[in-house]
């Protein structure tokens, strides 16, 4: 019967990657083991143990093909990179540190040969450096609504679990007016980057899983940077740039009851983008914080350079986020966040 077949090929799959996941990761996953994870794949759940004195963090997102990534564009390494990559941005704006991944795919079925290998290849490695390893999840064949040999969509759901010291957690409502805001890295390069690749994607086939210098292929989490703020309690709020500087200020703002001004002069912007793609380009996953004017914050967090590009002030009847312009004039700055693929 087909779905004998089906069954036991998906044993076969997921054993497979049970023991690559297991190769991926240097924390113990049998029973009794020390670490957080004390029981990884393999049984009905995993296990989770916290240490005493820290709480949990979790963050879901679903990556779908043609909404998220585009299967012509996007090599199967950077698909598994980015999926992991958002959430772990995710804990790196509150302050976390990852500690498993849990991970429910749906593969149109002509994909679990090499595809598949590709996009594990690109999500173990981020994995394997963030030390989140993969903890369980699910695979299914990817359902064909055009019936039998019609096409299939490629479906991601990730779960990220992190922990961090307890009531420490960074979080977007602690802004106080007055505050200065700051950014780490570069603004816009995601945006610029998805430009070229829209451009010639055949330039881009043969890039090493997580090669740096790819802000929309392999973005970089903050975790470090996320950590340090945390733990020196330097920021007063924070939250990290998925959507785009103009949509995510404004969310924190909202979080924060206050609104905030921006210097477009003061933006750090990538080579080869522009002020729109800084703005509201989107996916750049750095971190956006606030901090009291007397805070000292260093010009390095973990070796990203952190640039102050305007200060939170109290809420209004007018837009909650402003820009001045290179002629000094003050702008409303709509939420004009990243539009996925249409
Ligand atoms: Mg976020």
């Amino acid at each position: 019967m087909p779905v004998q077949r089906e069954f036991a090929s998906e044993l076969e799959l997921i054993s497979s990657i049970a023991r690559r996941a297991g190769g991926s990761t240097r924390k113990p996953q049998k029973r009794g083991g020390r670490g957080f994870l004390a029981l990884g794949i393999g049984d009905d759940c995993a296990v989770l143990r916290p240490r005493p004195g820290r709480e949990l963090l979790i963050t879901t997102d679903l990556c779908l093909e043609n909404v998220h990534f585009r299967r012509d564009l996007h090599p199967a390494e950077s698909v598994g990179h980015r999926c992991l990559a958002r959430g772990l941005s995710d804990l790196a704006a509150m302050g976390a540190v990852p500690e498993a991944s849990f991970l429910s795919l749906a593969l149109p079925s002509e994909l679990r040969g090499r595809w598949m290998e590709r996009f594990f290849d690109g999500f173990l490695a981020l994995a394997d450096r963030f030390r989140s390893p993969l903890a369980g999840g699910d695979l299914a064949a990817a359902p064909r609504p055009g019936g039998v040999g019609g096409p299939a969509l490629i479906a991601a759901d990730i779960v990220l679990v992190g922990s961090a010291p307890a009531h420490r957690s960074l979080l977007r409502s602690g802004a106080l007016a007055g505050d200065t805001v700051y950014v780490t890295g570069w603004l816009g390069g995601a945006a610029a980057e998805l430009r070229s690749l829209e451009r010639s994607p055949r330039r881009f086939r043969r890039l090493v899983p997580g090669a740096a210098g790819h802000p929309h292929l392999y973005p970089e989490p903050r975790i470090a940077q996320g950590l340090k703020l945390a733990s020196a309690g330097l920021a007063t709020a924070a939250i990290d740039l998925s959507d785009g500087l103009s949509s995510d200020l404004a969310h924190l703002c909202q979080a924060s009851g206050l609104a905030a001004e921006i210097d477009a002069r003061s933006l750090p912007i990538a080579p080869g983008a522009t002020l729109e793609d800084a703005v509201s380009g989107g996916e750049d996953y750095e971190l956006l914080f606030t901090a009291r004017p007397s805070a000292a914050i260093p010009a390095r967090l973990a070796g990203a350079p952190v640039r102050p590009i305007g200060r939170m002030k109290k809420a209004g009847r007018s837009s909650r986020v402003l820009l001045i312009g290179a002629d000094g004039r003050r702008a409303a700055l709509p939420a004009g966040g990243w539009e996925h693929f249409r």
